[in-house]
């Protein structure tokens, strides 16, 4: 299913549960402003090339508009028309005072030859060197900077962006309005005001959501966790379930899997393992698992950290999880929720279990609003609070409309939403 098919089914599915009026509801189907256009800068081989470029601010009603800019030879303005709307119902689900937006850049391949979009498609970003990096990001900000501002729109990284990006964005944006503007994007390196524990965020959010989730199921043991995807969110994931008694017992990355159910892995020894040799597999006291199959393993947590589309009508009803918590982004289609929820398998949702990431966005912004500098401990501390208020309130609302947590969380962020814009006419 379409990613974008599927924040739109799971927004229809909620509509009969809220209150929404067609006033509210038709402004929440298109964004309220979007920017688009072209950049033209040389690049590495000496030609000049063109960049399309986007920021699209879906919904203001419960604050400045909040999400990543992204960088990728496939970015268009309609997916990113659907991204910010994803970030509207993610950042109401975490009662954020934000909005959705997002941004991206990706090169213009309009009236080119098959072998310049090739090489374009190969090149960008991955092959670009920092200094063009860095003039097309500088462009980029001159741009958006009317449109973008820390009481307006806040930028933060998303795919194939980091944080020195967001310090070029910051830099370049304080140029402008003439003084040092931290605010202005969040995911930036620590010494620029970038917030301690935001690396770790959207793991520990699920984390934190598993952990409900457990309570919730009357399950004080800490069980046995599988991993799809061993990247950013994945690892980081395994070594915090590791930490807190789990046993981790398979683990993929693009290239398949690995699987010990008797004795379990060691994250950091796999991660060592990975980094040497450029995947899990082959890690030694450890069977091969397909990508495919490791999804159907029993255990007690299963995390799609990887892709969108991975569990599906075709094996919902092989998966033997007790709860599915998605770090990764739309990796259940809706149909396999509604499989999931009749074999009451528990599933905290992909805008819930991986929020943790822009929650903690959000501590930055407080944190460079107001000059304050929390300690590790202390992020951690307010993550763990957010997560649980979000968890706690769509829990409600799937117990109260007996419906999967999936559409439960549409119904708390759109019940949010409806009632900010009642409220601001
Ligand atoms: P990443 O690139 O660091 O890691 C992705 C991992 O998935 C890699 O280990 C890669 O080898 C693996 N992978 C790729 N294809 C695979 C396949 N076919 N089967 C199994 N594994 C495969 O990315 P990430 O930052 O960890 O993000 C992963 C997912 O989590 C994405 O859907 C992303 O949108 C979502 N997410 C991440 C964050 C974050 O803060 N990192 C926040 C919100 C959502």
């Amino acid at each position: 299913m379409d990613p974008r098919q599927l924040i739109l089914a799971n927004i229809e599915r909620a509509r009969p549960y809220i209150d929404m009026p067609d006033n509210i509801y038709l402004k929440l189907l298109k964004p309220e402003r979007a920017l688009d256009g072209r950049i033209v800068i040389p690049i590495d081989d000496g030609s000049w090339a063109t960049f399309n470029y986007y920021r699209v601010q879906h919904n203001s009603h419960c604050g400045p508009t909040k999400g990543g800019i992204r960088y990728h030879p496939d970015v268009n303005r309609a997916e990113v028309d659907f991204l910010s709307m994803g970030m509207t119902y993610k950042t109401a689900v975490m009662e954020l005072p934000y909005g959705g937006a997002k941004g991206g850049i990706a090169p213009c391949y309009d009236g080119l030859s098959p072998e310049r979009i090739a090489f374009l498609r190969d090149y960008f970003p991955k092959k670009m060197s920092l200094p063009v990096l860095e003039r097309l990001t500088r462009e980029y900000t001159e741009k958006i900077a009317p449109f973008i501002g820390p009481y307006k729109d806040i930028p933060a990284p998303d795919m194939y962006t980091n944080a020195q990006v967001m310090a070029w964005i910051m830099d370049e944006y304080s140029k402008i309005v003439g003084y040092t503007c931290p605010a202005v994007v969040t995911g930036k390196p620590i010494v620029l005001g970038g917030s301690l524990g935001r690396n770790e965020a959207t793991a520990r959010g699920t984390f934190f959501t598993v952990r409900e989730a457990l309570k919730h199921l009357k399950r004080a043991k800490a069980g046995t966790v599988v991993i799809q995807g061993f990247g950013n969110a994945g690892a980081i994931a395994a070594k915090l379930f590791f930490e807190a008694g789990f046993k981790i017992i398979a683990v993929s990355d693009s290239k398949g899997g690995i699987y010990n159910k008797r004795s379990g892995l060691n994250p950091d020894d796999v991660l060592k393992f990975k980094k040497e040799t450029g995947s899990v597999v082959n890690y030694p006291n450890a069977d091969f698992i397909s990508n495919g199959d490791i999804l159907t393993i029993p255990c007690a947590v299963l995390l799609p950290a990887a892709l969108e589309n991975v569990i599906t009508k075709d094996n919902a009803d092989k998966i033997q999880a007790i709860i599915v918590a998605e770090p990764a982004n739309g990796p259940t289609t809706i149909e396999a929720d509604d499989i999931l929820f009749d074999r009451s398998i528990f599933r905290i949702p992909d805008i819930l279990a991986n929020a943790g990431g822009v929650t903690v966005s959000y501590f930055e912004w407080v944190q460079n609003l107001e000059r304050l500098d929390w300690t590790e401990e202390e992020v951690n501390a307010r993550l763990e609070a957010k997560m649980k208020n979000a968890f706690n309130k769509v829990l409600a609302e799937s117990k109260t409309n007996k419906v999967s947590m999936g559409t439960a969380a549409y119904i708390h962020a759109g019940k949010r939403l409806v009632e900010a814009g009642r409220l601001r006419g």
